[in-house]
């Protein structure tokens, strides 16, 4: 059976960062469920959909050709009608929307039952907010990663500065509390640790300790 390696948790605690680097150590891929919320939301940022209304999202899906596929580097890209956008997904602009969408249960389906038919032809690391809890409920390690609110909008304000947006760090704090805020509150599928998940908070921690410390996990479930 394929491996499979969950790792949820809020906005900016390195996820992304430590996922990518623990799929390569352990020659798997990556897959940015994010990425394909995020992929949603930039659509329908294009073509000026009220992002309240469910129907228009569905409506705009529909009309679209949405795809994922695995990119040369393993990690996952975003096709929208054949163009590839992946490296527009992580915008402010898509950020101030995706939560929004995400919340929306018949796209959160949608998007799950493709996670889901993925994680069971690869072995996969994959990242989100409730894919210990809803989508991969028998992953074989689970990871909750976390850090404290202000590294996390430190975090994310260097990233938006390589893209070349200029935040200012309290509002990058807002931003970052009022997403994990939507993101816990939602009816389905709230950021929420799994029962089993082992819990890890990166606030002091270097990307490569917490990258050897799921690797270990991973070994440890193998030998078990
Ligand atoms: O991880 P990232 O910041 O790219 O996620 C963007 C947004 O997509 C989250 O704030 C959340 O609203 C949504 N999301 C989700 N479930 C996932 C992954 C992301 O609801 N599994």
């Amino acid at each position: 059976a394929p491996v499979t390696i969950a790792i949820d948790g809020p906005a900016g605690a390195g996820k992304s960062t430590v996922a990518k680097r623990v799929a390569e150590r352990l020659n798997l891929m990556y897959v940015d469920t994010g990425a394909m919320y995020r992929a949603v939301a930039y659509l329908c940022a294009q073509e000026g959909i009220d992002v309240n209304s469910e129907c228009a999202v569905e409506a705009v899906l529909d009309a679209h050709r949405v795809s994922f596929e695995e990119g040369e580097d393993r990690t996952l890209q975003v096709l929208i009608d054949g163009v590839n956008v992946t490296s527009r997904l992580r915008a402010p602009e898509v950020s101030a929307l995706v939560s929004t969408v995400a919340a929306h249960p018949r796209v959160r389906q949608l998007l799950t039952e493709w996670q889901r038919a993925f994680a069971e032809r690869h072995s996969v690391v994959m990242d989100g907010r409730d894919i210990g809890t809803v989508v991969l409920p028998h992953a074989t390690v689970k990871v909750f990663l976390t850090a404290a609110p202000e590294e996390r909008a430190r975090r994310r304000q260097e990233e938006y500065r390589r893209m070349g947006y200029e935040v200012p760090l309290d509002e990058m704090v807002k931003n970052v509390i009022e997403r994990d805020r939507k993101d816990s509150e939602r009816a389905v599928a709230p950021l929420r640790m799994a029962e089993d998940a082992v819990r890890i908070d990166s606030t002091d921690k270097s990307i490569d300790s917490v990258v050897d410390e799921i690797v270990q996990l991973v070994e440890n479930a193998h030998v078990r």
